[in-house]
Order: structure tokens, then C-alpha cells, then sequence
């Protein structure tokens, strides 16, 4: 389950310290540690899933559990109401550089139309 080197593995294992805000037996939450955006936090299944593209049909409820956390901490920061952006990245030109799938929870301040 967990992948030796695996930067987001470690702070999951508690063996390297996170700034983590949630955190149950699929998904773990915690604090980007180079923020864009006053709220910045990066939401991620537990199990080492490399990238988006590895998720399918079997992945459904694990990822509709982490929309629900994201949801959730969206709410309790404050940016639920105001908008946000939950973003993927994948892959090298698409600006992924932890192999471990993420969400991006970023929010507190207008984000810019662009995306790219
Ligand atoms: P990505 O480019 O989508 O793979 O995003 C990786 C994110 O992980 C970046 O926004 C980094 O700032 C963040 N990051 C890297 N190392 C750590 C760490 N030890 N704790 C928290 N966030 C980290």
C-alpha cells in the first residue's frame, strides 16, 4: 500500500510532518507547503495511486469519498460560499511533480480565469 519514496506516503505514515487537517481510513488531508492562495491544501486517497490516469470504475466510491472531504474542508476554511478551484494535475506537461494522485483545494482569493 504504501510506496517506499513516495513523499505523500510518508507524511500519510506519519513519518515525515504534515500540516494535516483530516484524515480517515481512505483519504488524508493536509496543508500545501508552498501555498498559491490563502487556502491550499492537498486532499489524497491513502492507497498510492500514481496519477488520474490510473483511476476507473473501481476507484468510484473512494473518489466520490474524497470529493465529499474536499467538499467538507472547502466548507470549514470558508471558501465554500466564495468558489474555489479543485484541481488535477497529471503527468509531466501537465505540471504533476508527487506521483501520488492529489486534489488541489485552492481558494481565499480571485484565481485567475487561465488554467494552463
Ligand atoms: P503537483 O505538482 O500537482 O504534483 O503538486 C505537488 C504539490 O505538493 C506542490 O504544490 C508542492 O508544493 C506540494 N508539496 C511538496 N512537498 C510537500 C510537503 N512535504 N508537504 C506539503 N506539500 C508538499
Amino acid at each position: 500500500m504504501m510506496e517506499e519514496g513516495c513523499i505523500f506516503c510518508k507524511i500519510i505514515a506519519g513519518k515525515i510532518p504534515g500540516d494535516i487537517l483530516h484524515s480517515d481510513d481512505r483519504v488524508v488531508a493536509f496543508r500545501d507547503i508552498s501555498p498559491q492562495a490563502p487556502t491550499h491544501v492537498l486532499v489524497m486517497p491513502r492507497q498510492h495511486i500514481p496519477a488520474v490516469t490510473d483511476v476507473g470504475e473501481q476507484q468510484g466510491e473512494l473518489m466520490g469519498h474524497l470529493f465529499q472531504v474536499a467538499n467538507d474542508l472547502a466548507r470549514k476554511e470558508g471558501i465554500a460560499e466564495r468558489g474555489f478551484r479543485l484541481a488535477v494535475n497529471c503527468g509531466e506537461e501537465g505540471g504533476q511533480y508527487v506521483p501520488h494522485l492529489h486534489f488541489h483545494l485552492i481558494g481565499g482569493r480571485r484565481l485567475s480565469d487561465e488554467l494552463g
